[in-house]
């Protein structure tokens, strides 16, 4: 049996350790949590469209439709076949991205993404913009990308993602005549540096930490309208993470949002 002057030290350990439990225990009921959250979002978000497209076949099916409504059918469930095609596409890239996160750097992560090379940024930047010229356009939008060429170590894809994730946003939270900047520089310490600004709607301050959770969104409505997954901006904070970026956010309401991502040096 211990001397009784010993045991003070032990029970201090012991609530020690204790203490330390019970933090990791909160943490794990808290990633518990979050993915039963995450689940019934995905459930939800799957099953809108689902639903409305299931609708929309069987008034047709049924001869219920009359003949001058079936193209309006006929392009909702265009629409909603689209939707849950990119809502699928994001949760997958998301669940990769979690997957490399959790395999570290190294080969489990080269396994999910390939390995990693030298990506030209202002390429991509420039590429996203033509790609999402059309878009603009309907939008009334002028994108313009500037800088110089910085190379960044990483995924192609992964980096054309976060860009056009980026511009997309840009684009659909703007107004008709509003700009978006998309400028690619060098940033501190020898990395590359990505500036996506626009003349938009703006975040309000209340959202601005939760616009990079999952199927967070300010307002549903028009994010869906728009066909936003809710995902866009979660799949740039994971994707900058993976290339061990950082991303800050300014914004103003009613005057627009500006997302750095800094990258390390190549
Ligand atoms: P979504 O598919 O809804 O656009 P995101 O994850 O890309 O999902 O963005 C989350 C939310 O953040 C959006 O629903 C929108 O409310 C807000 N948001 C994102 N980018 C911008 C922006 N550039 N200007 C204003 N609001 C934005």
């Amino acid at each position: 049996v211990a001397p009784y002057e010993e045991l003070d030290p032990l029970v201090n350990r012991l609530n020690e350790q204790h203490g330390q439990l019970m933090h990791r225990m909160s943490q794990i009921q808290d990633i518990a949590d979050l993915r039963r959250e995450f689940t019934a979002n995905v459930t939800h978000e799957l099953k809108t469209p689902i639903a409305s497209i299931s609708g929309a076949a069987e008034l047709i099916r049924d001869g219920i439709a009359k003949p001058e409504d079936v193209p309006g059918f006929a392009g909702r469930i265009y629409d909603d076949a689209r939707r849950l095609s990119s809502l699928v596409s994001d949760i997958l890239t998301l669940s990769k991205l979690d997957e490399a996160e959790r395999a570290g750097e190294g080969e489990g992560s080269q396994e999910l993404f390939g390995p990693s090379e030298s990506v030209n940024l202002l390429a991509v930047a420039r590429d996203v913009a033509d790609r999402l010229a059309p878009k603009a356009r309907e939008a009334g939008v002028d994108v313009s990308v500037e800088g110089v060429t910085m190379v960044v170590r990483g995924n192609a894809r992964l980096l054309d993602e976060l860009v056009s994730n980026l511009c997309d946003n840009a684009i659909r939270y703007n107004r008709p005549g509003g700009r978006v900047f998309v400028w690619v520089l060098p940033g501190e310490a020898g990395g590359a540096r990505l500036r996506v600004s626009d003349t938009g709607i703006g975040i309000p301050e209340a959202s601005r930490d939760k616009v990079f959770e999952r199927f967070y969104r300010v307002d549903k409505g028009r994010s869906r309208d728009m066909g936003g997954t809710g995902l866009g901006l979660a799949i740039v904070k994971h994707a900058a993470a993976y290339h061990g970026a950082q991303i800050s956010l300014e914004s103003q309401v009613d005057k627009g949002t500006t997302i750095t991502v800094t990258f390390p040096r190549a």
